[in-house]
């Protein structure tokens, strides 16, 4: 230590804003201010004997970047002090996050169960690629309790659920789910997408592993892929490093310098989001053309209680149906200015889509009405424009119905 140099303080005594601002900084000699982006796939060592160390673990320090790499530890630690979890590994996308976390846990025989109302993608996952390597699965209806009981059995490794749902912003009960699938001594995983690391804690409430698409909200600004994966440091030296190390579905330095600044500004653009989310769902709900507004921050919410139990605040997110069907959903969604239309979800510009003809075309209509997507169904995520430009155009969009 050189005169100059400070004491570090721990992050973890740090609030959660100052841990998005500071949390996981590595600094270089260079003394810099902002997070150094070490965009290097490789790194050297003094001599061959150190070299040796590296491989064997007795010698500290980085080896290549599909293992690690300074700007990713970053990151990965600024998520883990966020999450309230004792270790994180980031991954290329968020679809690279969930399948490392389950993948990471089964072999062929295993079972695993899930929630039906899932991300597409991660019902591909589930539905088609587990089985193809003989890991057979189950689908439920999330909300019911009874039905994650039944599907468990003695091989059943893992389940898997997202909540709040995509796109009709359904809640499920974490905390038991957690109890029932620890029953049978399986593990449980969490996309967190839609709730964000801010608003609500799986961990907390007795989940095993916390998934994130880091593109979403955590970049908040439509400018890259990224995902990671989060949990106690056993569950992820089990399942996830030696996967992601052998595998290679990691994160780029560049994506995840660009994810560490998104850090520094999530809290305030989640408040301002959920802020104008609130008031779009409120006039939403008071127009005559809208047949039903989805948002667990408003009491006519399904699961109005648990979301206030589970989540602190609502959403970013609000899902509306409009009355007439698909070519009402398609005049409103082609009224609207200000509001762009594309399946991409968490930006700062606010964003429609209509999911039956979108993100859930894959599906039948019998498994989309199964998960609440209806043809008069559009889910919005809600940026950072002004709330009062963002009502003005929805009022547009209701003209054009
Ligand atoms: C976007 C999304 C994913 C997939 O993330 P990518 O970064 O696009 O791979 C998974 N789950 C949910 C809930 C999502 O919204």
């Amino acid at each position: 230590m050189s005169a100059y140099d400070r004491p570090a303080i721990d992050a973890k005594t740090f609030r959660p804003r100052t841990q998005l601002v500071h949390g996981g900084v590595a600094r270089s000699g260079f003394g810099e201010t902002s997070e150094a982006l070490f965009l290097t796939q490789g790194f050297v060592y003094n001599s061959a004997e150190q070299a040796a160390g590296r491989f064997t673990g007795e010698d500290e320090g980085f080896q290549y970047s599909r293992f690690g790499n300074p700007t990713v530890a970053m990151f990965e630690e600024r998520m883990a002090l966020l999450e309230g979890a004792e270790a994180a590994r980031a991954t290329a996308t968020g679809m690279a996050a969930v399948t490392t976390a389950l993948m990471g846990q089964v072999k062929a025989g295993d079972h695993v169960v899930a929630s039906r109302a899932l991300f597409g993608s991660c019902l591909y996952i589930v539905q088609d690629l587990l089985p193809r390597f003989g890991v057979e699965s189950t689908l439920v209806d999330g909300h019911d309790l009874a039905q994650w009981k039944a599907a468990l059995r003695p091989n059943t490794k893992t389940a898997f659920l997202e909540s709040p749902t995509n796109p009709n912003l359904s809640v499920l009960d974490i905390a038991a789910i957690a109890d029932i699938v620890h029953g049978v001594g399986a593990t449980l995983v969490v996309d967190n997408v839609f709730a964000t690391p801010l608003m609500q804690k799986p961990l907390e409430l007795g989940a095993d592993c916390v998934v994130y698409s880091a593109t979403k909200h955590i970049d908040g600004q439509g400018r890259c892929l990224g995902g990671v994966i989060l949990g106690s440091k056993a569950f992820i030296e089990t399942h996830i490093q030696v996967y992601i190390r052998q595998t290679g579905p990691s994160l780029s330095p560049f994506n995840a310098w660009v994810l560490l600044k998104g850090l520094e500004t999530l809290p305030l653009r989640i408040a301002q989001q959920q802020d104008s989310a609130q008031k779009l769902a409120d006039f939403l709900a008071s127009e005559a053309k809208i047949a039903r507004v989805f948002y667990p921050g408003r009491p006519d919410h399904p699961q109005y209680e648990l979301a206030r139990r589970q989540m602190k605040g609502g959403s970013t997110m609000v899902a509306l149906e409009i009355k007439g069907g698909q070519a009402a959903a398609f005049r409103f969604a082609n009224a609207l200015e200000v509001i762009k239309i594309s399946n991409n979800l968490g930006d700062a510009k606010s964003l429609i889509t209509h999911p039956s003809t979108t993100t859930h075309q894959r599906l039948t209509e019998e498994a989309r009405l199964d998960v609440g997507v209806t043809q008069g169904m559009l889910r919005l995520s809600v940026g950072l424009e002004d709330a009062d430009d963002l009502i003005d155009d929805l009022k547009r969009g209701l003209a054009a119905v």
